[in-house]
């Protein structure tokens, strides 16, 4: 198994160089050179962990496999309380897969719990000796999931940065209580994109990188683009799949759609590489909120980045450059070149428009919809009040459009946050009171639902702050080598 960048077909690496360089040397993503097929059938009734395995072992087969087994084990058992690929029935039809039992209550932990584990394996299979620095700006559920994920792994040392008006007070606390010798967090003045910037300019800086060269130190990053971050989320659409087949639901082969709040587009992909396996999934929905640019794309083939960005209730899904999209344009049928010229277009001038083919080979598989304010806030007290369920805005995203898509296969709604963590927009969807403070506002859904929150956001409150400091964009620079 071997990793070719989306922008040469001879740029190769193997899977822990691609895990440990994150983005290819001319900017193009990594993306796997084939397709290992997987007999899924007979992992039913198997553990989260050994369908993990199963996968995992086959699109990093440089690991050694009593490694990943550990790895594995150890980021899916205790610190997602037996709950990892929690699948909820709503109806015969309609299921919440519940991504956010693990240490910070999002989707991204089950990235960000194995892949810290895979970089710094990777780093002893490919001789590096040096420090490994993680950088990270963020505007919310990345930082945490990052910082739980890397504090305490050995030789290396994460930063993250958040806009000081940016986050919500759970997400902050969430950053500036976590324990560990190798983290550090920062409040950056301004908003995210002021702190992206900045840790932009940081991995462009020639300078820093000398000094920390001398000090035998590396930068690296935690973004989405990393095909560590995207393999660890195949697992969870072939477990959903298995435990459908074992409730009587679907025969094998029948086909199942999933509907994914998507964003950057890692979690939707990582359902088409399952499908490329062979996973029997129909369709893969696409929803989006207010900004939909992914929607609009897979509608008509045009990427059209120059518009107004809205600040919404699901903010992690409040983006305009969604970048994991080039992987399916280059499954798709584009070319290496091709891909290289789409990106040169969106950097240059905001969009880009793919061929008749490539957009035909994307609906062949691929939906879309999206979902304004309005509809998200009404769709969470309409889950509520036919299912008495709770989600969160992102989840009532894809809740939205999964039943404005609806068609003959059953359909899984990926639930990528939990409630608890939105806790004053889904008591205010619901027509309750909702508190200013955000623990009174967790405490309020507590005693409206009758469900206790996660124990990592409710036990927040009483955490010492460990990290106070405001800093400019500017000197984001001068950080890793104070670290
Ligand atoms: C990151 C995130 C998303 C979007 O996932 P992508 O892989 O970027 O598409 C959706 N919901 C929540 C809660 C997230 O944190």
């Amino acid at each position: 198994m071997e990793y070719s960048s989306t922008r040469d077909q001879n740029l190769k690496a193997s899977a822990a160089r691609a895990i440990l360089t994150g983005l290819a040397p001319d900017g193009g993503l990594f993306v796997p050179n084939s397709f290992p097929s997987l007999d899924f059938e007979r992992l039913q009734g198997k553990p989260y962990t050994q369908v993990a395995f199963s996968i995992l072992r086959l699109f990093l087969p440089d690991y050694d496999e009593d490694f990943l087994k550990k790895a594995i084990e150890s980021s899916y058992g205790d610190n997602f309380g037996g709950k990892a690929g929690e699948l909820a029935k709503l109806t015969d039809d309609l299921y919440s897969l519940e991504l956010w039992h693990g240490p910070t209550s999002a989707f991204k932990d089950y990235a960000l719990q194995l892949m810290p584990k895979l970089l710094v394996e990777a780093r002893g299979m490919l001789g590096e000796k040096g420090e490994t620095i993680i950088l990270v700006a963020t505007s919310g559920d990345t930082g945490s999931a990052a910082l739980a994920g890397y504090s305490g792994r050995e030789k290396v040392k994460i930063a993250v940065f958040y806009p000081d008006s940016g986050t919500s007070l759970l997400q902050q606390l969430q950053m500036t209580t976590q324990t560990g010798g190798n983290v550090a967090v920062y409040s950056v003045r301004g908003n995210f994109d002021d702190a992206q910037r900045g840790v932009k300019r940081a991995f462009t800086n020639r300078e820093l990188a000398q000094k920390l060269a001398e000090k035998d130190a590396k930068l690296s990053s935690a973004n989405s683009i990393n095909w560590g971050r995207l393999v660890p989320q195949i697992v969870y659409y072939a477990t959903s799949y298995l435990k459908l087949c074992q409730a009587g639901r679907l025969s094998y082969g029948q086909p199942l759609d999933f509907c994914v709040p998507t964003g950057n587009f890692g979690d939707i992909m990582a359902g088409w590489y399952a499908k490329q396996m062979g996973l029997p999934i129909g369709r893969l929905i696409c929803a989006s909120n207010k900004n939909n640019v992914l929607a609009e794309f897979l509608e008509t083939g045009r990427y059209n980045a120059n518009r107004d960005f809205f600040k919404t209730s699901s903010p992690s899904m409040d983006i305009l450059v969604s970048s994991n999209l080039e992987r399916l344009l280059y499954h798709a049928g584009g070319s290496d070149a091709k891909v290289k010229d789409w990106m040169g277009q969106l950097a240059g001038q905001g969009g880009y428009t793919v061929d008749t083919g490539v957009l035909e080979a994307i609906r062949g598989t691929f939906a879309a919809g999206w979902a304004d304010e309005t509809e998200v806030f009404a769709e969470i007290q309409c889950i509520h009040r036919e299912h008495g369920y709770l989600c969160d805005p992102h989840t009532a995203v894809a809740f939205k459009v999964a039943g404005a898509l609806k068609q003959q296969a059953p359909v899984v709604v990926l639930s990528t946050a939990s409630p608890y963590k939105f806790s004053r927009e889904v008591l205010g969807a619901l027509g309750q009171p909702a508190p200013e403070n955000e623990f009174d506002a967790l405490r309020a859904l507590e005693a409206f639902s009758g469900v206790k929150a996660p124990e990592n956001l409710s036990s927040l409150a009483d955490k010492p702050v460990r990290f106070t400091d405001i800093i400019d964009a500017e000197s984001i620079e001068t950080i890793p080598l104070e670290l």
